[in-house]
């Protein structure tokens, strides 16, 4: 059987989160890639895996695959896993995977902990659609940006955070998309001290800034989706609606700017009538 690469969840916390078949497939590789081999050392010995360990991180991935897909031409397979969750999650890994398949060699996941599935499954929001946004900018110009971009995203939103910026991050959240915004709160999900709520984003500042401990570990915020009506910039909306008046439809116009407003074909369309209808 020719070599693969089999891409591996390992826990994001509680070292027993781990499959059967993680192991199994652990135990089996030639070798186990690594974004910190000091790390992954602590949950092979944990499960008794005596496979050695090499380093695949973001400083040496782009050296290191050349050499990892060598091995596996060889006919050795890999395993590869980050510190915790699933590679490629926030992780390093991304490369290593592309090159392996432009290669022709077979990738294969094994799944399981992911802290943004952990904690969209456990903090009550709306998890029919979702967009996973990794970490925000940590420079807070670039922060605020990013967050107007999503501010009238009708889908949960997931967002990674490092704890020492949580208090200013909320904060901005509340800034850009109002204090009333539902939000998910889950920290140290498996761990001793793990804390999963559910709150306003004003609220959640308070939280915050009355516990210090809240602002320690690892932290996912779930964040509640635009409510259409509420969050729309009805001055934009006007504006781009009387520019589409003037060549289309009210149909056409309001279908356009439903899409491109992310809002309900209804809405536009009771806009666009009550423009065209103040023209009059
Ligand atoms: N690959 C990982 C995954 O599958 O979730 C994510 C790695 S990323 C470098 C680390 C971030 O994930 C942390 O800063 C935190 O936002 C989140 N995270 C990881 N473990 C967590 C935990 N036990 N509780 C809450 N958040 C966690």
């Amino acid at each position: 059987m020719s070599a693969q690469l089999f891409v591996v969840a390992t826990p994001i916390g509680h070292l027993d989160d781990m499959t059967f078949r993680a192991i199994e497939v652990l135990k089996s590789v030639s070798i186990i890639a690594a974004e910190d081999t000091r790390q992954s050392a602590q949950l092979l010995k944990h499960h008794n895996i005596s496979t050695p360990l090499t380093a695949c991180h973001d400083h040496n991935e782009s050296n290191k695959i050349d050499i990892l897909i060598e091995k596996l031409k060889n006919g050795d397979s890999i395993a590869l896993v980050s510190d915790a969750g699933t590679p490629l999650i926030s992780d390093p890994g991304f490369k290593f995977v592309r090159a392996a398949q432009e290669h022709g060699i077979r990738v294969i996941p094994v799944p399981g902990a992911c802290a943004a599935i952990a904690a969209l499954s456990a903090v009550g929001l709306p998890s029919d659609r979702f967009s996973f946004e990794g970490f925000l900018p940590s420079k807070q110009s670039q922060r605020l940006l990013q967050l107007e971009k999503l501010k009238h995203e009708t889908q949960t939103l997931i967002i990674y955070e490092a704890p020492h910026r949580i208090l200013d991050s909320v904060k901005d959240m509340v800034s850009v998309f109002g204090a009333d915004r539902p939000v998910g709160f889950a920290r140290e999900i498996t761990k001793t001290f793990e804390t999963i709520k559910k709150m306003t984003l004003a609220e959640l500042v308070i939280f915050i800034e009355s516990d210090r401990n809240q602002q320690k570990g690892e932290i996912v915020l779930v964040v509640g989706g635009a409510t259409e009506e509420k969050d729309l910039d009805q001055e934009k909306l006007d504006k781009l609606l009387l520019r589409l008046l003037e060549d289309l439809s009210v149909k056409a116009a309001s279908q356009m700017a439903a899409d491109l407003f992310n809002i309900k074909k209804k809405v536009a369309y009771q806009r666009a009538l009550e423009l065209t209808q103040k023209d009059d």
